[in-house]
């Protein structure tokens, strides 16, 4: 992580919150360059759900809700984790992570007997069969199954006795410190609470809204009535959520603030099963569809699909799901929930109904009855999908000439900066030339004017930055009106004309490229 840290903060992607008064824990900022990156990524997913999506329409709720939401949505009680300190330390962890992480061990030692057989029996090695019958793997999947049972058991039924003797039978300890002398296992509720004017006590408490969702739920009826929608619908919405995380480590993966990309798609009760089916395969070449233009961009140079994106069934549900998946990805410190697919059934309308005494129901005409509709959702962290793609996207090269250059391989439509124009010399009227160029294109895209520097350095520091492609305006572009397009990845470059400069430009980086894909 720390290379992909450091660079972040260098090159304007993000810096740590309040940084001169020494920073205020997992909370971030986006730089200039960052705020570009997320722009994108959010519309890459706004675009893939509510523009190529008849059925699903968006919204943008408050942070505040009325203060009963919470209760009605079980957060109150139920959006608590199990917390456990370390004598020794004095840190502080989530009980259920370090058991997961310690699993972590168990599946690297799979994945390194597999890597093992691969090398030893080369074209023939059949995978999913050496996974099915090495004792080895067997062994370790079993340890996982066992392991993961106790715990989801111990969560279930909050049997937090039992949970620490799992931690302990385990041996586990402090990661930082080693040492094994543990509290007890307790609930930490992961809301954030404010107060609303002047009303002192509990009656003017309000909670900084720690999902996005439930702004989409109470406003099911207002949507359904002012638009044509018709059930199977979906309403999107993206925007800040906040959780007292317990433990916020690994830079913009856990935060306390950060911004949430969720769908809640309404359908008829007894077609959930379908939708999530749907939900999950859509969601899945979402991603698969970004990591594409990844592997492409490095020469299929890249892990397979599987070895980066994974589905990952939960068996502990929570208080408000009847099923769940998460899609993995496969981040600098191993496989982590990246995104959400749950399937809620009708308990976030039906307590809303409970509590707020309005009706939320749908007449359907095609039944000629009515139902409070089943809920299926697809929930995924803005800046978790951030560093995925920052992540996968920083590069260490080794040129021909032994030298090394930072490269930012991030896929052309996502990329903040899409071009780069250079005058080769700043004299001999090529920057006048390159600004024409430079002012034209701006119209249409995030670009660059830069004429400091060699123009190498330049070259490099367009690569750190991650734009996809440089425009070189040269002695010869004033004699014959052509310049050098030169490719961020491999480094070729090649003469087009002037006047077709845009339009080269924008069939390399419109997000179309990858919607058309979807
Ligand atoms: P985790 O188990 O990692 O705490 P979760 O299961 O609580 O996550 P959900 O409630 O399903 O997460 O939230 C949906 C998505 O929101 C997650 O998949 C993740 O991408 C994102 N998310 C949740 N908590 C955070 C956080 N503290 N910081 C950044 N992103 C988050």
């Amino acid at each position: 992580m720390k290379p992909i840290v450091s660079h972040a903060k260098e090159y304007g992607y993000i810096f740590s919150s309040s940084e001169i008064y020494d920073g205020l824990s997992a909370v971030y900022d986006y730089g200039p360059y960052g705020v570009e990156l997320k722009n994108n990524i959010r519309n890459y997913w706004w675009k893939s759900m509510v523009q190529m999506h008849e059925n699903v329409v968006g919204l943008d709720s408050a942070i505040f809700m009325h203060p009963e939401i919470w209760k009605a949505s079980g957060h109150v009680d139920a959006f608590n984790d199990p917390l456990i300190d370390n004598k020794d330390s004095k840190k502080r962890y989530r009980a259920d992570q370090l058991i997961e992480d310690y699993l972590e061990k168990y599946h690297k030692k799979i994945a390194k007997d597999t890597e093992k057989a691969r090398k030893r029996f080369g074209a023939e090695f059949d995978e999913a069969q050496f996974l099915a019958t090495n004792p080895n793997v067997l062994r370790n999947k079993a340890k996982i199954e066992e392991i993961n049972f106790r715990m989801n058991e111990a969560l279930k039924k909050e049997d937090f006795a039992a949970l620490k003797a799992l931690i302990e039978e385990l041996g586990i300890a402090d990661p930082e410190t080693g040492s094994k002398n543990w509290t007890d296992v307790r609930m930490f509720n992961l809301m954030f609470s404010t107060q609303l004017g002047t009303i002192a006590g509990e009656t003017g408490k309000l909670y900084l809204r720690p999902e996005t969702a439930q702004g989409i739920f109470v406003n099911f009826l207002n949507v359904l009535k002012s638009t044509r929608q018709k059930i199977p619908f979906g309403i999107a919405q993206t925007g800040k959520a906040f959780r007292n995380e317990i433990v916020a480590r690994q830079f913009i993966f856990r935060m306390r603030e950060f911004e949430q990309m969720e769908m809640q798609f309404f359908v008829r009760p007894g077609e959930e099963e379908k939708w999530y089916t749907y939900w999950k395969e859509k969601r899945m070449k979402w991603h698969r569809t970004l990591y594409y233009q990844d592997i492409k961009i490095n020469n299929s140079n890249r892990p397979s699909f599987d070895q980066i994106l994974r589905f990952h069934k939960h068996e502990k549900l929570a208080h408000y799901a009847r099923a769940a998946v998460d899609i993995e990805f496969h981040f600098p410190f191993g496989f982590r929930e990246l995104e959400g697919i749950h399937s809620r059934g009708d308990f976030d309308l039906a307590r809303h109904q409970e509590f707020s005494g309005k009706k939320l129901r749908y007449f359907d005409p095609e039944l000629g009855s009515g139902y409070v509709p089943s809920v299926v959702e697809t929930s995924i962290g803005l800046d978790r999908m951030f560093l995925a793609v920052f992540s996968q996207a920083l590069d260490e090269e080794t040129l021909e000439d032994g030298s090394q250059r930072t490269v930012l391989r991030l896929p052309a439509e996502l990329a903040p900066v899409k071009v780069a124009v250079l005058p080769l010399l700043k004299k001999d009227g090529l920057p006048e030339e390159a600004r024409q160029v430079f002012d034209r294109l701006k119209l249409e895209f995030m670009c660059q004017y830069d004429e400091k520097d060699a123009i190498g350095k330049r070259y490099r520091r367009q690569d750190a930055i991650g734009t996809p492609y440089c425009l070189t305006v040269d002695h010869q572009t004033l004699e014959d009106q052509t310049l050098t397009i030169r490719e961020r990845d491999s480094m070729k470059q090649e003469r087009i004309p002037l006047e077709k400069v845009g339009e080269v430009v924008k069939e390399k980086v419109q997000m179309e490229n990858l919607l058309r894909q979807l």
